[in-house]
């Protein structure tokens, strides 16, 4: 079936979705569901260009779907009758289970609850969102898209943690990996900008946003990240630590009596670039600094500090690199991270072009000098794409028959 298809991407008090066309790529319509289950939600609504919103209490997941698709019918789409050829669910955690788009049966969605203990903030939400939409949505294939898919390939020296063997099969701690979808397409995408065969590239990509990671890529195969258990570790983030020494979670636990869900709570919400400094969005940080803010100015130097040290590790896991590439909202706008990440390392054979860093394109462009050995790229990341295109496969007459996978 060659209808649109849409994707879903559930949070534990929101939904954000998307009705697109796999083959041209556009977003037929977009929205996000905001406050589930507090007295004032909000769901806003883009279809045709014309933006449109909603506001009252939104009682649970399967009501806010419900008003979303009323406000397609509002807009002129009556979504039960357009033809949708497959329903694509962003889900987080996908365990050692899941390494590929898989149609959701009652068995996977079991698994994927069962899955809850590695990630208790996201799968769960996933869970109920998947269905919700299965109610509304009874006779299209559902397909789960797994955040931790693309990094299932990680080698075993990058995914092992070295703590106690046992203790870590008994509790399925390793290294996953998050936002693999994103690090999947978007290395795809400089294979194509680039016209060269994925097969033969060496690649850094930097999916820098709220969340932010780094991977290494080597021939399309991931052989490291910067996330790992749960998407807290790595980079300095939005609300998000990244990495810090565990020995900080005992401290706090003994000195400051915190339990483990404030110190979860401290380090997932609290911490990153609004610990430093109060904001985390990039845009406020670049205000404050221009205001002469010491703490933001602080906050960006450690997140860039510690964003430079995964690209030298990187630089050194794949011995030889080809491209760098910068991605998300932080990575495909903040020129000043971009060109501060990648300052002084000529002698590594990176050189920015500094007008083409600051050039206003929305297109996926390279930004480095001709004369620079490695490539360094700013492609648009479009997760909702790569999963409406896995999902699509399993529509009818798509790539991948009924019941296999
Ligand atoms: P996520 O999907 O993780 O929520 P996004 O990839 O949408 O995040 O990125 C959101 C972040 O991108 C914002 O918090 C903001 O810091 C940053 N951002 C968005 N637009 C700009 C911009 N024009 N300049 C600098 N930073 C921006």
């Amino acid at each position: 079936m060659n209808g649109p298809v849409l994707v879903i991407n559930s949070g534990s008090s929101s939904i954000k979705y998307q009705l697109i066309d796999p083959d041209g790529g556009e977003a037929i319509a977009s929205g996000l569901v905001e406050r589930i289950g507090e007295p004032d939600g909000v769901i806003g609504h883009r279809q045709g260009g014309i933006d449109s919103e909603h506001r009252g209490p939104i009682a649970d997941h399967a009501e806010g779907l419900r008003l979303a698709f009323a406000m397609f019918a509002e807009a002129g789409m009556d979504l039960t009758t357009a033809g949708i050829a497959a329903v694509g669910h962003r889900v987080v955690h996908g365990g050692e289970v899941f390494y590929r788009p898989t149609r959701i049966t009652a068995d996977v969605i079991a698994e994927i609850s069962r899955l809850s203990a590695l990630a208790p903030l996201h799968n769960p939400a996933n869970v109920v969102g998947i269905e919700s939409a299965m109610r509304v949505f009874p006779d299209v294939p559902h397909v789960a898209v797994f955040d931790t898919a693309f990094f299932h390939t990680l080698p075993a020296e990058a995914r092992t943690y070295a703590i106690d063997a046992q203790v870590a099969a008994a509790h399925g701690v390793r290294r996953y990996g998050f936002h693999g979808t994103s690090h999947e397409y978007v290395s795809g995408r400089v294979a194509e900008v680039l016209g060269r065969d994925n097969a033969e590239l060496n690649q850094i990509v930097l999916h820098l946003g709220n969340g932010a990671s780094a991977s290494a890529i080597a021939g399309g195969r991931a052989m490291d990240t910067s996330m790992g258990l749960t998407p807290l570790e790595g980079l300095v983030m939005g609300t998000r630590s990244g990495d810090i020494d565990p020995g900080i979670v005992m401290h706090l636990r003994r000195s400051a009596d915190l339990d483990v869900d404030a110190i979860d709570d401290l380090l997932n919400r609290g911490s990153g670039l609004k610990g430093l400094c109060g904001v985390n969005d990039f845009r406020e940080l670049r205000r404050l600094i221009a205001d002469g803010d010491e703490a933001a100015r602080l906050a960006y130097d450690v997140y860039i500090h510690r964003l430079r040290k995964y690209i030298g590790a990187y630089l050194v896991t794949l011995g030889r690199v080809d491209t760098i590439t910068f991605t998300a909202g932080v990575g495909e706008n903040a020129v000043e991270v971009r060109a501060d990440a990648l300052a002084g390392l000529e002698s590594l054979g990176i050189e920015i072009d500094l007008e083409r860093n600051v050039a206003k394109d929305r297109s996926a462009r390279v930004i480095s000098t001709d004369s620079s050995r490695v490539t360094v790229l700013v492609v648009p990341t479009n997760e909702e794409l790569a999963i409406a295109r896995a999902a699509r496969s399993f529509a009818p007459d798509g790539a991948v028959e009924q019941g296999q996978r």
